[in-house]
């Protein structure tokens, strides 16, 4: 039997439900449970795959190939269950479902509407595929009271209902703020967020307070009666200076506890946290330091890189040392001299990224690390501009460059119009093909080279790595570019596709195709990121 938890967010968004969903699920897993995790998202895009990331942050990619909300990122890396494309809904996707069968004729001459149409949507998603497992978490985009998540509060609201007594609790995220002037924190906001709640016919069972200051027991008092919840399940939220240590401290402050006697489940055993505390000491007693540039065209929206910033934090984990991050717009390089300020760094990353703003930037960071025995670390984008590099210095293609900036004489990477996917499709695109989820998108096997760098990074030739990219390195070069140097030390199995090259004669250059970073966790370091790290930990001996 699948228990359903619902998590909703009240009085302001970024309070941080994405962390409190996924720390929820690793703590109920400490205690044995299966979980899952899903996200419905109010907005009217059919996935955030067209949106900029200022808007939304990062696009989370899954293996079967969906374009996700970055809170998918959060509840894999602390969950490890990897998500899927049915655990992301959006009002457009199924504003696009409903319309598409309204069109076919599907409704018989009926009215078609919010309730019950789309009400009902809603529900079928969160109902699909629970595979057996104990408990899943829905978590709610948006903030109560939003006009546009109405129909998803009415479908949960109905669901607690279908599902049957026990079958399922509401916790509701709130901000306690604290008022300098008056020293006191307010818990107004919460009440009226509750209330909004309960307008709507969801009370909820646990309520979860951000706040930057301890929340004293008369304070807790008072939520409790206002909010009709019990007191012992008004549930503090600190800040914590770092995001893996949330489940220990809501482990600490009963929320799992409260949770579990919600459902009436037994609650008397502690929870085995034990890789959650070695992961924080790691974090608290770090052995060393060591800085990395990240070159890339986002760098002022930190949750435009927010997978990848976690896969460095993670490598570090890997390595006991603290990894800061310069965050470095690639265009600055574009102008003389700037470059040299990467001299103090001890290696250097170039993202994912689209569109040509920045790109020679990006070449100049390239070729900067590979002249001066810099690691460096290219990823998709990264890739690509390292290639190119390569091709215009060391294999003298002067006017090489990406097709997908302009039309170039060596057009080193470029338009990739028909690939086979793992079942052994084919997938065919065009010029004109539409933007939105065309890219090739999801997990891809690719073949290593015996004896390279990344054949021992991995311990092994067979690997699966998640894409989201459009572009590709273009084959025909794969010869003349290893004459001048490149090693192509990973290519599709068809052997069509280049997926990582490397440069043997120095310390540690690397770009590939996919994204590593989707896949790390803090207690799985991608083996990448933790030997990109130790290849960063080395360079700093060297100065
Ligand atoms: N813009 C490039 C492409 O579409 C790279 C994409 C990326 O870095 N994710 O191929």
């Amino acid at each position: 039997m699948t228990r359903y938890i619902f998590i909703t967010g009240g009085v302001v968004s970024s309070l941080g439900k994405g962390l409190l969903s996924a720390s929820l699920g690793a703590l109920l897993q400490a205690r044995g449970y299966s979980v899952r995790l899903r996200k419905l998202d109010p907005y009217l895009n059919v996935d955030p795959g067209t949106m900029s990331p200022y808007q939304h942050g990062e696009v989370y990619v899954t293996d079967d190939g969906a374009e996700t909300d970055l809170d998918l990122g959060h509840y894999e890396r602390f969950t490890g269950v990897s998500s899927r494309q049915s655990d992301n809904i959006t009002s457009g996707r199924i504003y696009q479902k409903i319309i598409s069968k309204e069109r076919r004729g599907d409704y018989l001459g009926g009215t078609v509407q919010v309730i019950p149409h789309v009400t009902d949507a809603i529900k079928e998603f969160a109902l699909a595929e629970q595979d057996g497992i104990d408990f899943m978490l829905c978590e709610i985009g948006g903030t109560a009271g939003d006009i546009e998540a109405a129909p998803f509060m009415e479908a949960i609201r109905q669901l607690s209902i279908d599902l049957g007594k026990g079958r399922s609790i509401f916790v509701h995220l709130t901000l306690v703020p604290y008022l300098a002037a008056a020293g006191e924190l307010k818990t107004k906001p919460t009440q009226h967020s509750v209330r909004d709640l309960r307008s709507i016919g969801i009370q909820p069972d646990i309520l979860v307070c951000r706040s930057e200051h301890p929340i004293p027991d008369s304070e807790r008092r008072k939520m409790s009666l206002y909010c009709n919840v019990s007191e012992t399940a008004v549930i503090p939220a600190l800040d914590s200076s770092s995001i893996y240590s949330v489940p220990v401290s809501y482990h600490k402050e009963g929320l799992d506890v409260e949770v579990l006697k919600a459902f009436g489940l037994a609650h008397s055993q502690a929870p085995n946290l034990s890789r959650w505390e070695d992961i924080m000491d790691r974090i608290e007693n770090p052995e060393g330091e060591v800085t990395i540039a990240v070159v890339g065209k986002y760098t002022g929206l930190r949750d435009a890189y927010k997978s990848l910033n976690e896969a460095i934090v993670h490598g570090g984990i890997a390595n006991k040392v603290k990894v800061n991050v310069e965050w470095i717009e690639s265009e600055v390089f574009e102008k003389e001299d700037a470059i040299a300020q990467l001299d103090s760094v001890n290696a250097i990353l170039v993202p994912g990224g689209f569109g040509k703003r920045g790109t020679e930037g990006k070449i100049a960071a390239a070729r900067f690390a590979r002249e001066r025995n810099i690691p460096y670390f290219g990823i998709c984008l990264g890739m690509q501009m390292a290639t190119v590099e390569a091709a215009r210095h060391m294999a003298g293609y002067n006017d090489a460059g990406s097709t997908e900036f302009e039309a170039h004489n060596n057009p080193v990477v470029g338009l990739i119009t028909e690939w086979v996917r793992e079942d052994g499709s084919v997938e065919k695109r065009t010029s004109e093909t539409d933007l939105g989820g065309t890219m090739r998108l999801g997990a891809y096997d690719a073949v290593l080279k015996e004896g390279s760098k990344v054949a021992e990074i991995y311990g092994k030739t067979q690997i699966s790595e998640r894409h989201r990219h459009r572009y590709e390195v273009n084959v025909g070069y794969v010869e003349k570019l290893e004459k001048a140097g490149v090693l192509f030390s990973g290519m599709s199995p068809d052997g069509k596709l280049p997926e990582i090259i490397e440069l043997p004669d120095h310390p540690w250059f690397i770009g590939v195709q996919f994204h590593p970073e989707l896949k790390s966790k803090p207690f799985e370091p991608h083996p990448l990121f933790a030997s990109f790290v130790e290849a960063a930990v080395a360079q700093s001996r060297l100065v």
